[in-house]
């Protein structure tokens, strides 16, 4: 085992791919499982065993309670973040969620909808303010990309770093007003802070330090006053305190044309909040399936490790039109359990082999519909039940 000291650890924190492995001996984890709803509690209840097993096998204890959240919440008692469930989620040392929403409660006002009234409650309360999604195409599920096999002759190996909690989406004013004339004018704002930037600026250190040391920030300094600081505190904060690091950057409109043009030229990619929002989305499109793709949203509050508490989910949603089927991929909500050993309890090695179990399920052409494009296929599962053998 490579023992680090602690302050050390806390550098590989957010760190994906790691080399390391725990440095302070057995641990106990204490997990809120949320598993939320439609294919929300099908692929949790696929990915448990997985992360009890790899636990059971290098000793450490593993104390997990299940609680509803967003429809289920909403069903079990009126709100989609119920108090017991926060409460739980305070006591423990990370939150693995599945997925919530769907037609059953899409009726409700916006501010009740599933999503709206748990996720972002709960972001809020933990100030989980970056979100890391690693864009993952092996080379044996080339197939599964958009992308012309030759543009990508090893996969797609990327982590998008997104800022989570500020900029248009959260910025003051937003209204929609009826002006004296009669027309209706909609206002959001977008607001970044200079200590919002270097904050999330160190999580993508942190980050390409750990890989390819090549961090990319992507703003629209051309065009907006927020981007124009952005790059300004990105440039100022890399050369200050990350200078074996090599830093671009690039305007988002481009950075938008070049994941689809030269995807495999990425590594760490750094941006706000909605830019973030889409550019993630369109890497996991080029990534295959959302079905494969996992996140973890992290901020500073420490759990009982002294590790970053977090919040784990895969990249999509509920997937109302698969559920009870049998049917979803439960490879996002699997490797969203490997994030979780990695951030939040500093369990490298056993983060490394959930995802090589998964990686050589894959391999092995077990696949899920969602992968499999007309070839034989597995359920939820069987897919599960794969990756547990080959752990
Ligand atoms: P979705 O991500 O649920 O589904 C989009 C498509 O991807 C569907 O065809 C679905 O079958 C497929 N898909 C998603 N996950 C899959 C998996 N694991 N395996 C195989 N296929 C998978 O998006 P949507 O249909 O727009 O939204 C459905 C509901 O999910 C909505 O209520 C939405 O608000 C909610 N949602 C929740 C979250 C979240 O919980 N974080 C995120 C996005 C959407």
């Amino acid at each position: 085992m490579v023992s680090f000291k602690k302050e050390e650890t806390e550098k590989f924190r957010l760190a994906q791919p790691a080399n390391t492995d725990c440095a302070w001996g057995i641990m106990q984890l204490k997990i809120a499982v949320l598993p939320g709803d439609y294919i929300g509690p099908e692929v949790m209840a696929a990915s448990l065993p997985i992360l009890e097993a790899v636990l059971k096998r290098s000793g450490h204890t593993l104390e997990h309670s299940t609680h509803p959240v967003g429809g289920a919440g909403i069903d079990a008692s009126g709100k989609a973040l119920p108090d017991s469930t926060l409460s739980a989620c305070q006591q423990a040392d990370a939150i693995l969620f599945g997925s919530v929403g769907g037609p059953k409660w899409e009726k409700l006002p916006p501010a009740e909808q599933p999503e709206r009234a748990s996720l972002l409650p709960l972001r809020k309360h933990f100030k989980l303010f970056a979100n890391v999604r690693p864009g993952f195409l092996p080379k044996t599920l080339m197939d599964a990309s958009p992308i012309r096999p030759e543009r990508i002759p090893n996969g797609i190996d990327m982590v998008c770093i997104r800022e989570l909690t500020g900029g248009l989406y959260f910025g003051q004013p937003k209204r929609t007003t009826t002006l004296p004339d009669g027309d209706i004018e909609g206002v959001d704002t977008m607001v970044y802070r200079k200590s919002e930037i270097i904050r999330i600026t160190d999580v993508a250190i942190a980050t390409a330090r750990a890989r390819g040391k090549k961090l990319l920030s992507v703003d629209k300094a051309n065009v907006l006053e927020c981007s124009v600081l952005w790059r300004k505190v990105v440039s100022e904060h890399v050369a200050a305190t990350a200078p074996d690091l090599t830093l671009s950057h690039m305007y988002v409109d481009n950075a938008a044309m070049q994941l689809v043009l030269n995807p495999a030229k990425f590594d760490v990619l750094l941006t706000e909040n909605m830019f973030g929002d889409i550019l993630s989305d369109e890497m996991a499109v080029i990534c295959g399936s959302l079905g494969m793709l996992s996140s973890a949203s992290l901020g500073d509050v420490k759990n009982r490790h002294d590790l970053p508490f977090g919040l784990y989910e895969p990249a999509g949603g509920s997937a109302p039109d698969i559920a009870g089927q049998n049917k979803a991929n439960p490879c996002a909500q699997v490797l969203s359990a490997a994030l979780m050993l990695r951030h939040s309890f500093g369990l490298n090695a056993e983060a490394d082999a959930i995802e090589n179990a998964v990686k050589k399920t894959i391999a092995d052409n077990i696949r899920t519909g969602d992968i499999a494009f007309g070839g034989a296929s597995v359920g939820t599962k069987e897919m599960g039940e794969a990756i547990l053998k080959r752990l």
